[in-house]
């Protein structure tokens, strides 16, 4: 007895066995029950999910000895020779092979004949977009108006290679990759019918390679039944497949979140030596952050991600562990440098930079919060180390208002050797103002100290007054580089950017 490939096998004949495509199945069933179907439909998707199934069943409903019906009975002639892939009055056509003018004239000198048995004669041509646009230009006109007895239905990968007045003609039918659940559940049961057990961890694995295409899984699950016998399990899966388990990736992804670069490097040399594709394992690796980071982002990632509850919810437990700029630090980091290892002449050494990189990330903080701390901390050092002692009055000295312009000559009559404190005050103000305001600042020079050119008026409406002072410009510049000195023993970070503080205005 000849040995029938599980995608053969079986293959759905009726509508309620097609997996996934809910709702394509149901707008097929509502119009063959209200006898609405067109002549001309066109299914598209990626390979294995179903296009061919749906055009047979749908040739079934409609030629059925009780149909056209929504319910196709399967034991009918026609049912069966349908199913057999014997009826007479069913064409299924090769787009890739009959490509050519000459086979769509032949086509459509069958099609002028009535059927010989059934109702209707049905025309399948599969992988349609290989046709060439004289043929499609022949079958325009026939499309356009096709005989009553005459149903088309193409099926493509490509629908964008259909030229659009093909597609004008026809109703169209986008097939959706079938989701994992839906996949498990229908890889399961065909396991059970078979009388094989299979371990969940083991279907999951299957279904991931699938990506949504039911046949992709179907000849993966031949070729592990095949190697593992009646009992199915993950890490047998893995190996004939040359896969990865979850699990591996998921200590990995959790060794880097951690920053522990020693178990990252165990882990990578476990996946090196298991033989893997590099580019499936960083692929793995990234879509395991992804999953990570919807988990972060989202209250309900299941909406979002199709995975099995349990996995959702160890990425969910993950999730609470990390702080989300953390995790999207580490995917980024982790992006870029796994990108660089496909096209890397070392790639192993590509990825070990990248897990590096990774645990550098640390614990990420928002740049507000910095900012807000940074604040605190430079007005706390002003108020702890500049502000006058309370014995010591603050010197105010009223002189006229001088015109806007006219700051540097106010500051020189005001300049009258004064206390130290006051000065650093406000140096230390207009500094911080300089570091948040950032762009607001007129100028930023290298040359340190500041200088009454860069005073503008422009500046002094964005920056809030600053604390009255009798402090002079020139004595300012004298003593700027000793305050510097002063910070850089302190905080050697904040002395540098001190260093490139100018004066944007003085008031008073
Ligand atoms: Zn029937």
């Amino acid at each position: 007895m000849s040995y029938l490939v599980l995608a053969r096998k079986s293959r759905p004949q009726t509508f309620d066995e097609v997996v996934g495509q809910k709702i394509i199945v149901r707008t097929l069933q509502n119009a063959l029950a209200a006898g609405r179907v067109p002549h001309g439909l066109i299914f598209s998707g990626i390979r294995g999910t179903g296009k061919t199934t749906l055009a047979r069943i749908m040739a079934k409903a409609l030629n059925c000895e009780q149909g056209p019906t929504p319910t196709p009975c399967n034991t009918c002639s026609s049912c069966r020779d349908i199913g057999a892939g014997a009826s007479v009055d069913l064409h299924e056509i090769d787009g890739a092979s009959n490509r050519g003018i000459q086979e769509i004239r032949d086509l459509k000198e069958n099609i002028r004949f009535m059927p010989t048995s059934a109702r209707f004669k049905i025309i399948i041509i599969d992988e349609v977009h290989m046709l060439t646009s004289e043929a499609f230009n022949a079958l325009l006109k026939t499309l356009e108006e096709p005989p009553d007895h005459v149903y088309f239905m193409f099926a493509t990968t490509e629908l964008h290679k259909v030229p659009v007045t093909i597609l004008s003609r026809c109703q169209r039918y986008e097939l959706q990759r079938v989701g994992r659940r839906e996949l498990a559940a229908h890889y399961t049961r065909l396991a059970e019918s078979e009388g094989i057990t299979i371990e969940p961890a083991a279907v999951d694995l299957i279904v991931r390679e699938a990506a949504g295409s039911v046949r992709d899984g179907l000849s993966l699950l031949d070729q592990v039944f095949s190697y593992c016998g009646d009992e199915v399990k993950a890490e047998e899966v893995a190996e004939v497949l040359g896969l990865v388990s979850d699990q591996v990736i998921a200590d990995l992804g959790e060794a880097l979140l951690a920053g522990d670069i020693s178990r990252a490097m165990e882990q990578l040399n476990q996946v090196y030596g298991y033989g893997m594709n590099i580019k499936r394992f960083t692929s793995e690796l990234l879509s395991w952050f992804r999953h990570l980071l919807f988990c972060c982002l989202n209250k309900e990632p299941g909406r979002l991600l199709d995975l099995p509850q349990e996995d959702i919810a160890r990425f969910a437990e993950i999730a609470g562990k990390y702080p989300l700029p953390t995790v999207y630090g580490l995917f980024n980091i982790l992006l870029e440098g796994l990108e660089r290892a496909n096209y890397s002449s070392q790639p192993r050494l590509a990825i070990e930079m990248a897990f590096i990189g990774a645990v550098q990330v640390g614990d990420v903080q928002p740049v507000s919060e910095l900012l807000v701390r940074l604040d605190k901390i430079i007005a706390g050092a002003g108020q702890e180390i500049f502000m006058p002692s309370s014995s010591e009055p603050p010197r105010k000295k009223k002189v006229d208002q001088p015109a806007p312009g006219d700051i540097s000559e106010k500051a020189q009559t005001e300049f009258q050797a004064d206390p130290v404190k006051e000065q650093k005050t406000e140096q230390v103000q207009t500094a911080k103002k300089q570091t948040l305001a950032g762009k607001d600042a007129v100028a930023v020079t290298s040359d340190g100290p500041p200088s009454e050119e860069k005073v503008t008026n422009h500046a002094e409406k964005k920056l809030e007054p600053v604390q009255r002072t009798t402090m002079g410009l020139r004595d300012i510049k004298r003593r700027w580089p000793a305050f510097i000195d002063y910070v850089r023993d302190r905080k050697p970070w904040m002395a540098a950017t001190l260093q490139k503080a100018v004066t944007v205005t003085l008031e008073n």
